[in-house]
């Protein structure tokens, strides 16, 4: 607000601490610039804004040219002042109204005593109970209120401790934005029993209570009596809060809060008129709702209770209320988060020639994102040929000249000491970042590589820590403007470093998708590769020295094999022993252990992969894969690099090889079929089996089980059986080149079970963990006969998703389905609690003395985790 340059500094003082409280009329009036109150419904007068009128030039400048007559700053600098209306008549403010309606059903209509003696002993508890919560401890002393009818006096009658006027109360309703009373027993001086109460009378009450009461009501008479929810004394925000735009058509166009303002100025200054003339009631009162309902929509525009107040275009006017409150309203959309600058948003697209600390920035993002860069003397001809070039946008001088490059008509000699607001280029630093970001792998540094087409782009191995896929996600990239930034992004952010999450230990980052399936099919065994091959591939890998390792076999050709070639990515010395996804657990005994038939013992020693078949286990995403040794014992820039190597030359040789999945890969030979259908067949005549012991009443219950559950496991159990062998069947009649099983093998794609629905059987359909229930009477499905609790009937589905589904085969799989979905919305709904959390703790941090403190200074720990260490460098972890 107060712009570098401008005449006067704020004292800068720290906040104690923040107390809430209504604006009484008295203290409205003593912030209001506007002496004697806006009383003119108009803003111009002979072209400059009105005195008195709703753009008082007292509350802040209106136009470029003109000062504020109040601090004497120009718009840009004053921050605008309030001003006020002087009301008429009393109003109810309808943010109050519900508390004005409590607060009176507590005290005396006649009166303004409260209802319960202070030292009524409920009264007593309530106070000691409700210390601190003001809001509950009104709520309490309503309760109590509601139930007496009759300000009591203690003459006669039992002593209480209350002395009142003992008449009888009324009770109050809201009825649109005022409220009516209504007697039940009648004193017999007053005659009607249902009166519209005033704003007016409301306030005389009010105004009676003592500050004693106001406590026990809970209101603090310091900061907020109950008579301050009555306006008397309107406050008018300032012009800068409600700006006049031009439109298109070069009209002024008012805020919607001024033209209200005009509203209420016109009722006020009517109502004056027909007190001052002498109007009967009924017109007073008109005029008094028509205030009311003015000032009333100007704060709350979106009741049920009363008319929508419309512009002369039938758009709704759009009230302080709807301003603040709401996702895009004033907190949480302007305070709590804000658009900024310096950053870029567009769909994220994959990229595997990019490394993982690498991200592909769309030109046109480029181009319009800028880096102040500073001249000096070893950068001047490089800055200088830049501005030539026309790829800076401002050049700051010395003096804080700012030269705009895009309207010079000569490019200006550079000096030392200026600064060069130069496009973002390849090697540049920025943030990327993901919503919801709730974790630091939300929020990763990379560094730039400025590419064609308007796509941001992602190594796909970085899309798990960010939780991200290449369906049509968007991401946000900030660009730091500073050299600390540059120097916290590449020292703390970047990826590499995040290689290992703090929340687990392990890596976050895996090989993924078309690099796993290539390597798990380049280190089979009987992968060779020929010289010309060998030496195109090794021209991707960036950290081969230039020697070619000895053939595996020499004659009649040179070749080498799969894992020669891989063995040159892995950096370093390292060594690991792990096995492949379908290593048999029985290998490792006995005297033959380290013959491993299927090559599915994995072991590296001093960097040479000497044996097994790569695949998820070994490079995925888990505690002690290559990537994760490769990390403690390299460094997180090797390792790093080291996905790039994999992705790079692996994906090269698939180029090679070939790998893709058709319907030949979900076919099985005519035996296995059927042999399938032999066992499904077998099945169901097993379940028809059960199903006649038990109605011969042959069945005898399991312990602990009632007779129909014993029936549901016996009937599970032949069913999950047959399944199962089904499932053997289809995957045994695949050979290892099936693509289908590449995939799920290597763990990129799919798994055994998908690949047996595809081929065998889709399986049993379960809702709610149990077979797929009667919906109709004694039926699932109408196709049915009654009673009926055959595998059929009751959501076994024979079929596989190549031979298709029955029509109710299809619906009991759509059930099932459904569940799945709920339950995965479920899931998701748990990241809302997280959001809060995080929101919570947001200001929690490291300090550098070590300890864990809050924005307010508060001490969480004296030591982070009690012992300063960071789990994501944990020292006893391999
Ligand atoms: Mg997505
Ligand atoms: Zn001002
Ligand atoms: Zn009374």
């Amino acid at each position: 607000m107060y712009s570098v340059g401008s005449e006067t500094q704020p004292t800068i003082r720290k906040v104690k601490r923040v107390q809430f409280g209504i604006l009484s009329p008295h203290e409205i009036l003593r912030m209001s610039v506007t002496e004697g109150g806006i009383k003119y419904p108009d803003i111009y007068e002979g072209g400059k804004p009105k005195l008195g009128g709703l753009m008082d030039p007292r509350q802040g400048a209106v136009n470029r040219s003109a000062r504020c007559e109040t601090c004497h700053r120009t718009i840009n600098e004053c921050p605008g002042h309030f001003g006020h209306i002087k009301l008429v008549k009393p109003v109810f403010h309808i943010g109050f109204l519900m508390k004005t309606i409590k607060i009176l059903g507590c005290v005396c209509y006649y009166c303004s005593k409260l209802l319960v003696s202070p030292n009524n002993p409920e009264i007593r508890e309530i106070l000691d109970k409700s210390e601190g919560h003001p809001r509950k401890r009104m709520a309490h002393v309503y309760d109590i209120c509601k139930r007496i009818n009759i300000c009591e006096n203690d003459i006669g009658e039992e002593i209480t401790g209350h002395i009142g006027c003992g008449r009888y109360q009324p009770r109050i309703r809201r009825q649109g934005l005022g409220m009516i009373g209504e007697w039940k027993h009648v004193d017999e001086d007053s005659q009607e029993t249902t009166i519209v109460l005033t704003a007016d009378r409301v306030l005389e009450n009010f105004k009676r209570i003592s500050d004693e009461d106001c406590a026990i009501l809970g209101m603090d008479p310091k900061y907020a009596r109950p008579d301050w929810m009555i306006l008397t004394c309107l406050p008018v925000p300032p012009p800068s809060v409600r700006p006049a735009v031009v439109t298109r058509d070069f009209s002024i166009r008012q805020d919607d809060i001024t033209d209200k303002l005009v509203d209420i100025v016109k009722a006020n200054n009517e109502l004056e008129l027909a007190i001052r003339s002498g109007e009967n009631d009924e017109i007073i009162d008109q005029k008094i709702n028509l205030l009311q309902s003015h000032i009333g929509t100007m704060m709350m525009n979106h009741s049920k209770r009363f008319p929508f107040s419309h512009h002369k275009s039938g758009q709704i006017i759009k009230s302080i209320k709807t301003r603040l409150e709401g996702r895009e309203g004033r907190i949480r959309g302007n305070l709590m988060g804000k658009r900024v600058d310096f950053s870029a948003r567009t769909i994220i697209t994959p990229d595997p020639n990019l490394r993982i600390d690498q991200v592909g920035v769309p030109r046109i993002i480029a181009q319009n994102m800028t880096f102040p860069e500073i001249v000096t003397p070893v950068n001047i001809e490089k800055m200088q040929e830049l501005v030539q070039r026309g790829e800076a946008k401002y050049l700051i001088r010395e003096n804080a000249d700012r030269i705009d490059l895009k309207y010079v008509k000569k490019n200006p000699v550079l000096e030392i000491g200026d600064k060069v607001e130069r496009n973002i280029r390849d090697g540049d630093l920025v943030v990327v970042n993901r919503q919801p970001s709730l974790r630091k792998e939300d929020m990763m540094g990379h560094r730039v590589k400025v590419l064609p087409w308007p796509s941001i782009r992602l190594n796909p191995s970085c899309a798990s820590p960010y939780n991200a896929n290449f369906d049509g996600d968007e991401m946000n990239m900030h660009f730091p403007q500073s050299l600390e930034t540059r120097s916290e992004v590449e020292n703390i952010l970047l990826t590499p470093r995040q290689i290992i999450t703090p929340q687990a230990n392990k890596p976050v980052m895996g090989i993924v998708q078309d690099t796993l399936v290539g390597t798990s099919k380049l280190t089979k065994r009987d992968v060779f590769l020929q010289k010309e091959q060998m030496m195109n591939l090794l021209m991707f890998l960036p950290t081969w020295d230039g020697k070619m390792p000895k053939p595996a076999i020499l004659k009649p050709r040179p070749l080498w094999t799969g894992k020669q070639l891989f063995t040159l990515i892995i950096p370093g010395n390292v060594n690991m022993m792990r096995t492949h996804s379908t290593h048999p657990d029985d290998e490792d005994e006995g005297p033959y252990k380290w013959i491993s038939p299927g090559d599915t013992k994995v072991v590296i020693e001093n960097g040479e992969l000497v044996m097994g078949i790569l695949c998820k286990k070994t490079l995925g995403a888990s505690a002690a894969s290559l990537l994760h040794i490769i990390f403690m014992e390299l460094g997180h820039e090797v390792c790093g690099r080291f996905y790039g190597n994999i992705q790079t030359v692996i994906n090269n040789w698939l180029l090679y090889e070939g790998h893709s999945i058709g319907i030949g890969d979900m076919l099985a030979d005519h035996q296995t079929y059927l042999n399938i259908q032999a066992t499904i067949q077998n099945a169901k005549e097993d379940v028809i089996e059960v199903l006649q012991r038990s109605q011969n009443d042959e069945l005898e219950p399991t312990p602990g089980n009632t007779l129909r559950q014993t029936f549901e496991n016996q009937v599970l159990r032949i069913i999950y059986d047959a399944q199962e062998q089904a499932s053997d069947l289809a995957k045994n009649s695949l050979t290892e080149y099936n693509n289908l099983k590449a995939m799920a093998v290597a763990g990129s794609s799919g798994s055994s079970i998908t690949t047996s629905q595809a081929i065998a059987c889709v399986g049993q359909q379960n809702v709610e963990g149990q077979r797929i229930p009667f919906g109709f009477r004694k039926r699932t499905l109408p196709h049915f006969i009654k009673d009926d609790n055959g595998p059929e009937s009751r959501g076994f589905v024979e079929n596989s998703y190549v031979s298709g589904l029955t029509p109710s085969e299809f619906y009991f799989h759509a059930m099932a389905g459904r569940e799945l979905l709920i339950y995965e919305t479920r899931i998701k709904s748990e990241t809302g609690i997280i959001r809060q959390l995080v929101k919570g703790m947001e200001s929690v941090m490291v300090h550098y003395d070590g300890t864990v403190r809050n924005s307010a200074g508060r001490l969480l720990l004296l030591r982070y985790k009690h012992n300063n260490k960071k789990s994501c460098v944990p020292d006893d972890i391999l």
